[in-house]
């Protein structure tokens, strides 16, 4: 699968991680984990905390799937508001769900900080404005219901908008609990850190084919012939993950990001805020440690990279005229663009755990908005999982909930 083209800006930004190592002999392993991106680099960090034997393999050059083209914005809000979640899954789950997500942020910054990697991981307050007076009732709504369950929230009308934020709109509902990082250096950076530590080891360039399932485990089969036997495999193949799966969970789509040429530090919106709008196609912005500006959204309900390529010019321009809507006055030059997969499931809740049946396959697949955050959630769940430990989150993104 083509999961990103165009220029990603942070492969260009961080030096690559220059690995290359196909696996070349047959290997035994207790954890094989299918995937090198920011999913599979945290489930190698808890494995190794958690003193798990593990191995990474992944058959592209390390961390540049998705992980490469994503704008890393981490934020508790799901894609599915909580008013509209709790009528999914119902309201307990649902509430459980946000719950882990803003617990989440605090734990991507913690992990980051025991490994020493820096990833650029900044702090930042959450903005969602309502793109039209209709769209105040939702932001009521939800702003209620997060209200009753606790979480941090606020509402904005439009003046204090327009005297806080500079921004001309209906209103919005405020966090100060998101942040931003890079995903790529957070990602390369974890693994390189174990591998290090002699904690890990790292396959590229190393494509799993065939899986089969014996007593005690696993036995994978590589593209160049060499077998890995293992008790467990953790899925963290990203938006590729669908030939492990017995069932399609998830809809592919396409989305557009662009960054623009540094500015003046004084020039950027206050608070460096995410922001993010009501309306589809879906909008948002965040900025960079360089102080450049990073936009993206203009979803496309399809797949195909060719169809999504040949928008890209097309995107690049409805993307600066929607954020020129927000801010006039500041100057957003175009520097590099990028188009990618993307994916969304139903309730707007990934998919963690095993196949019913099927007890030494775990899949971390963070699908929606939200996939860096699902991905820390994920990490934890599994090796909590394969520590014996019970984790209560099993149950909100586990497959049997939509069974
Ligand atoms: C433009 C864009 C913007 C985004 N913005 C955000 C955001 O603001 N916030 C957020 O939280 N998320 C965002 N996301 C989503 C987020 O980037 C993804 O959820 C995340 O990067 C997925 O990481 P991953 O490790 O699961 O997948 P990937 O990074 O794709 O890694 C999976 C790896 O598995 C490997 N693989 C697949 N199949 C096999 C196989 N058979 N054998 C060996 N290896 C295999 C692939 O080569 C790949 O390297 C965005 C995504 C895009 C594209």
């Amino acid at each position: 699968m083509d999961l990103h083209s165009g220029l990603p800006y942070w492969i260009v930004k961080n030096e690559l991680f220059n690995y290359y190592n196909p696996l070349k002999t047959n290997l035994k392993i207790e954890v094989v984990i299918i995937g090198s991106g920011i999913t599979g680099a945290l489930v190698a960090h808890e494995l190794c905390k958690a003193g798990i034997n593990c191995a990474v393999i992944d058959k592209r050059t390390i961390s540049t799937g998705s992980t490469a083209a994503s704008t890393a914005q981490l934020q508790y809000e799901i894609d599915v508001p909580l008013c509209e979640m709790k009528d999914k899954v119902g309201e307990n789950l649902a509430s459980r769900a946000y719950q882990a997500s803003l617990e989440s942020i605090k734990d991507i910054q913690k992990v980051l900080k025991e490994s020493k990697v820096d990833a650029d991981f900044k702090n930042v307050s959450s903005i969602w404005l309502a793109s039209y007076k209709k769209d105040l009732k939702l932001l009521e709504k939800e702003f209620e219901i997060r209200t009753k369950h606790g979480l941090p929230v606020s509402f904005l009308n439009n003046l204090e908008l327009a005297k806080q934020h500079k921004i001309e709109a209906p209103g919005a509902l405020k966090n100060k609990e998101a942040a931003q990082m890079d995903c790529y250096a957070a990602a390369t950076g974890l693994l390189q850190f174990h591998l290090k530590k002699k904690e890990l080891e790292l396959f590229s360039h190393t494509e799993i084919m065939k899986w089969k399932e014996l007593g005690s485990g696993y036995e994978l089969l590589t593209e160049s012939g060499h077998t890995i036997r293992c008790k467990y495999v953790v899925i963290a193949a990203g938006f590729e993950a669908g030939q492990f799966l017995p069932k399609n969970v998830m809809k592919l789509l396409s989305t557009y990001a662009l960054v623009s040429n540094p500015v003046d530090q004084k020039d950027l919106w206050p608070e460096r805020s995410l922001i993010w709008e009501t309306k589809e196609p879906y909008f948002y912005m965040r900025t960079t440690s360089d102080n450049r500006m990073m936009i993206g959204g203009e979803d496309e309900d399809f797949q195909n990279p060719v169809k999504r390529d040949d928008l890209l010019r097309e995107k690049i321009k409805k993307l600066e005229k929607q954020f020129y809507k927000i801010y006039p006055d500041i100057p957003f030059e175009v520097d590099m663009a990028w188009c990618g997969t993307f994916s969304s499931t139903e309730d707007g809740l990934p998919y963690i755990g095993t196949w019913p049946g099927k007890k030494r396959m775990f899949f971390a697949l963070g699908y929606g908005g939200n996939g860096i955050t699902f991905s820390m959630i994920a990490a934890q769940i599994i090796a909590n999982e394969l520590s014996g430990k019970k984790d209560e989150r099993a149950e909100i993104f586990g497959f049997e909930r939509s069974n």
